[in-house]
């Protein structure tokens, strides 16, 4: 197995871009603030005709308001078939911008809003087109899979792009047929996809500054204090925190599990916005945020991407009220990133469940 290292100045960018992104405080907004800005926000979203779709990652209250207002809470490619199939004409990514851009991928005739354009996502960063392209170009022999969270550009250089929740089943499939796999965007998910098929993949090497900050050693620690919780970790995590989990899976195979399995506590390795989800789908259990780091240290996350905690209701109400952050992507690179999304999607339906949702990236 070979890799792309990321290079210094890039790493760099991204730590810079990720620390200017935590520098944004959001003041807490008195009671009667918010329930005016979310009368607004839902008078506008009527008015335009707009469905609001966010990440399980954003804030409770951006999350409480996609439900209300008869939009969606999910994973981002859940959220980008919501906004194609829902019959408004305009739809409004709480999220970061690869999922505001899968969205227009998919709803080419739709207006799609990003709540906050500055919202990035490291592993989309970490994958510029240029430096991808001549990667691809090295290897003109192998299928190349990309990860969800890249850009338009990215997919539009792609065979398949893949969630967390399908990956293994596609490169089982490629690697069946004999093809040899070009893996972006994130060196653990690919690593934990080759340790699972055995496929023989070259990898490109971004991560998500969430995930890989979790600590294995802590988590040790941590399972002997809670005996009986079960450790749920998604896979965008480091391989030997993933080796210590009960159930590996994409956000949306997390919360189910939550609900499904029969302990009471869990340790959970993923982003903390996820919480909000899994305390309404599983009440009454309890949910404890993996270790990102050890005793004394400062951690880079914490458990919080940046990037999403930019959405916030203010942004929101500004983004609907002036029309600002519409996504346009060039129509020759949409047209090639759908080839790649809807391959994925055929091969679900094919391969996987015919009423299936493929459902599961960060
Ligand atoms: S949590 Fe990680 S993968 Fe998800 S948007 Fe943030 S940086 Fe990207």
């Amino acid at each position: 197995m070979s890799s792309t290292m990321i290079p210094e100045q890039l790493q760099q960018q991204i730590d810079t871009a990720a620390l200017m992104a935590r520098g944004i405080k959001h003041a807490a907004l008195p009671d009667e603030e918010r329930e005016a800005l979310t009368n607004r926000i839902k008078q506008q979203l009527a008015q335009q005709d707009a469905v609001l779709v966010a990440h399980y990652y954003v804030d409770d209250e951006l999350q409480d308001l996609a439900d209300a207002t008869g939009g969606v809470v999910a994973d981002s490619l859940e959220m980008a078939r919501f906004g194609y199939e829902h019959p408004a004409s305009t739809v409004v990514v709480a999220g970061v911008r690869f999922m505001a851009e899968t969205a227009k991928i998919l709803s080419p005739n739709k207006k799609v809003l990003a709540v906050e354009r500055a919202a990035e996502c490291s592993l989309d960063l970490g994958c510029p087109i240029e430096a991808f392209s001549r990667f691809c170009d090295q290897h003109l022999d192998r299928t190349v899979v990309v990860y969800a969270n890249t850009s338009a550009a990215v997919k539009a250089r792609a065979d398949w792009v893949v969630t967390s929740s399908i990956a293994l089943k596609v490169v089982e499939y490629l690697r069946d047929k004999g093809e040899t796999i070009l893996w972006a965007p994130d060196r653990f998910l690919g690593d934990y996809v080759q340790r699972m098929t055995g496929a023989d993949m070259v990898m490109w090497q971004g991560s998500c500054i969430v995930h890989e900050e979790f600590k294995a050693h802590e988590l040790k620690k941590m399972k002997q204090q809670y005996p009986s919780a079960a450790v749920l970790v998604h896979p965008e995590s480091p391989a030997a925190v993933i080796d210590l989990a009960d159930r590996v899976g994409s956000t949306s195979q997390i919360i189910k599990a939550a609900v499904e399995m029969d302990n009471d506590v869990f340790i959970v390795a993923t982003e903390d916005g996820i919480f909000h989800k899994m305390r309404e789908a599983a009440p009454g259990k309890r949910f404890i945020a993996a270790p990102t780091a050890g005793e004394g240290a400062t951690c880079k996350s914490c458990a919080h991407c940046p990037w999403m905690k930019m959405n916030d209701l203010p942004r929101l109400a500004h983004v609907l009220e002036t029309g600002e952050n519409e996504v346009f992507i060039a129509e020759s690179i949409r047209q090639q990133a759908e080839v790649s999304l809807k391959r994925m999607v055929d091969f679900a339906r094919t391969h996987i469940n015919p009423n299936m949702h493929v459902t599961g990236n960060a």
